[in-house]
């Protein structure tokens, strides 16, 4: 899975509190099941093939509230009891005797499965995904929470036949039932539950063929064509160079990427079936800023590092995180150059030696640690192994470790094992100072980076001359300026010592036409000088919408007079998917003077819907904030933000619950949202109620 880069969370340590029954092994599952998204249930039946390999008295399966409906063992009613947390069949099971259990139920999930869009006006923005990892699979299906059962699963999906259901394995047939259609999915090999996904929605896709010939399905909606070439760029480009690198091949009948709304995460990995945040759906100018390349790679290694071979508990964590951070930025790598790949490690190292400054350093081997130790610290790890044990011992040893441990489980110690035994090196050290140790041994990260590195190795030399010499900065920086010709170097130098430039420097930079460049500057300036007004003008015509965005609301702060001019010559741009120029340009329209007074109500009204749940709520909070700023909320965004407050990720339900409470102390809108209570559902009822009471 792939966090934002903003959230540093640990659902991991959920993961260890999970049962293991290791006398019983189930092979197979036939999974049925239909969906009604109105009254978001499920009603299915599945059907486990599973041997015992020891005599069992009873065996057990996870299952989140579920309802049973009825329990069959080889055709025959049999005693079951529902905790409302697991399933127990009572029944001997003899050793070495294979057995069909059949369970039908109903689940109304309240995690796991999202329903998005089925209670609007508006037709074609429905969708239902799931989120295995960390939600529990078992919340809509009897499974396993314990990742070291692997099953392989056949899902067959009966829904409306407007819709296009996607689900792992390859789509063998469909069949009509009067208005329905039943979907049927095949997989040939094992996996663990968390895997297990779907996604259904409005969608069309676009097929390609890997090198060998592994088919790529790109999904995307039917109105975003246009978009499928820049958000999806070099996918064949990362599985073919994944195949090559790894020396593994992909271990999935075919492969497919959905990109969902509001998603939880950036990306995640189900088996061949990567289920995405639409976020990174986007056109050629955003591709240069954010794109989906390293989420993309992420996911797709994960189908070697994570489906193929498994975690046995979160101790063992950095078998998925670190591996697909590190082969995602050798995909980097391979597309973007040498530089950029220690550029992003740089990057990471100082993240983390920040982290260890703040004693706040983690051990790779710790179950709780966060995002960053597992995910860059990870990889970092990786990148120190490759350099000590050399390429074709690395190579050799990963190929061992997924021949040897595919479809099933591993430990950091079995993969230590493997690397030692292919390469005859005893890797204790190794296994001390990068999994074990707290702090990120930053001194010997710095010496790689420097004997690898160009870029690096000026940029260091830099500093130092910087620090140490009586010079003045800038014909210092002159000087490495001139030798270079590297645009992220550039870039750093300029975010680094911004304040030591002069104005013939900027003037220069600026002259250079590089957007990297000039969006560094653009980021850096505060107080834009008079005689660089021109120049930093033309930034607002640049091919990024980061340098459009922060130019624009730079130049209206420093330049008021020309507020309008600035408003004109942007009025048209939208921005990424989340609305950010638009958004902003709305708010400085309404800020600005006099400024077309006449469609002064169409801006607040454009701004002011931008709250509702039709929107993903990167945009809905963006524009909370500035309504918040500009004059308030009506009812409509009252009720848009007590809606916020029961959203399905935590991050938008924790700003909105933030927000409502500060609205709550103030008295007018306490007795606003009072009288709003009548038109609130359930659920919502139930939170302002206590609200009002508690406070
Ligand atoms: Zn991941």
């Amino acid at each position: 899975m792939k966090y934002p880069l903003f959230v540093f969370l640990s659902l991991i340590t959920v993961m260890l509190s999970a049962q293991h029954q290791d006398k019983v092994d189930f092979l197979r599952a036939k999974v049925d099941i239909s969906i009604d998204p109105k009254l978001e249930t499920i009603t299915g039946t599945v059907t486990y093939e599973l041997k015992a390999l020891q005599k069992v008295d009873s065996v057990f399966l996870d299952a989140q509230n579920l309802q049973l409906i009825e329990t069959r063992l080889n055709n025959k009613k049999v005693k079951t009891t529902n905790s409302g947390k697991s399933i127990i069949v009572h029944k001997t099971f003899k050793a070495n005797r294979s057995y069909s259990l059949e369970i039908k139920y109903v689940a109304n999930p309240k995690q796991t499965v999202y329903f998005l869009g089925w209670s609007d006006d508006i037709s074609g923005n429905e969708q239902i995904w799931t989120q295995g990892q960390g939600k529990y699979t078992s919340h809509w299906l009897p499974s396993f929470d314990d990742m070291t059962e692997k099953v392989e699963f056949d899902l067959n999906l009966t829904f409306d036949k407007n819709y296009e259901v996607i689900a792992n394995g390859d789509l063998i047939g469909t069949k009509d039932l009067d208005g329905l259609k039943k979907w049927s999915f095949n997989m040939v090999k094992p996996m663990s539950s968390y895997l297990l996904a779907f996604s259904i929605g409005d969608y069309h896709k676009k097929q390609i063929l890997s090198n060998r010939g592994v088919p790529i399905d790109l999904y995307h909606y039917p109105s975003d064509s246009s978009l499928v070439e820049p958000t999806y760029r070099f996918t064949k480009e990362i599985f073919d160079f994944l195949e090559k690198e790894i020396g593994v091949d992909y271990p999935w009948q075919n492969y497919k990427e959905i990109p969902v709304r509001d998603f939880l995460y950036a990306g995640m990995e189900n088996t061949g079936t990567t289920i995405f945040s639409d976020t990174y759906v986007m056109d050629s100018i955003a591709f240069k800023d954010r794109n989906y390349v390293n989420v993309n790679a992420h996911e797709m290694a994960h189908q070697w590092f994570g489906d193929l071979v498994t975690e046995v508990d979160g101790s063992s964590h950095w078998l998925h995180e670190g591996f697909a951070t590190y082969y995602a930025l050798l995909a980097e790598k391979e597309l973007f150059g040498k530089e950029y790949y220690y550029w992003k490690l740089y990057e990471s190292a100082i993240q983390l030696q920040e982290l260890t400054n703040k004693g706040k350093g983690e051990a790779l081997i710790d179950p709780k640690a966060s995002s960053l130790t597992f995910y860059e610290k990870g990889a970092w790890a990786l990148h120190m192994l490759r350099e000590q044990l050399g390429e074709e011992n690395f190579r050799k040893g990963i190929q061992q470790y997924l021949k040897k441990y595919g479809y099933k489980n591993a430990t950091v110690d079995d993969f230590i094992n493997e690397m030692e035994l292919v390469s005859n090196t005893d890797l204790s050290a190794f296994r001390n100072r990068w999994l074990v140790n707290k702090e990120f041994p930053f001194g010997e990260a710095k010496t790689s980076l420097v004997r690898e590195s160009e870029d690096l190795k000026n940029f260091f030399g830099l500093q130092r001359e910087v620090m140490t010499s009586s010079i003045d900065n800038e014909s210092i920086i002159k000087r490495y300026w001139g030798s270079t010709k590297s645009d992220q170097l550039k870039s750093q130098i300029i975010k680094t010592y911004f304040k030591s430039l002069s104005e013939d420097f900027l003037i220069e930079a600026l002259g250079s036409n590089n957007v990297m460049v000039r969006q560094a500057i653009a980021i850096s300036v505060g107080q834009i000088p008079l005689n660089l007004k021109s120049e930093f003008e033309s930034l607002l015509e640049d091919e990024s919408y980061i340098t459009k965005e922060t130019m624009l609301y730079k130049l209206w702060i420093n330049y008021p007079s020309d507020r309008a001019n600035y408003l004109d010559s942007t009025k048209s741009i939208i921005g990424y998917s989340n609305r950010n120029i638009r958004l902003l340009w709305l708010t400085l329209a309404l800020l600005t003077k006099d400024y077309e007074p006449n469609n002064t109500n169409d801006y607040y009204v454009e701004l002011s819907g931008y709250t509702s749940p039709v929107y993903t709520y990167e945009v809905r909070q963006v524009a909370f904030q500035f309504l918040e700023e500009l004059i308030g909320f009506l009812d409509k965004n009252l009720l848009d933000l007590i809606n916020g407050t029961q959203h399905h990720t935590w991050q938008f339900r924790k700003y909105s619950r933030t927000l409502l409470d500060q609205l709550l102390e103030k008295k007018e809108y306490r007795e606003r949202i009072d009288r709003l209570k009548v038109k609130l559902n359930e659920r919502e009822l139930r939170y302002i109620s206590n609200k009002l009471i508690s406070e």
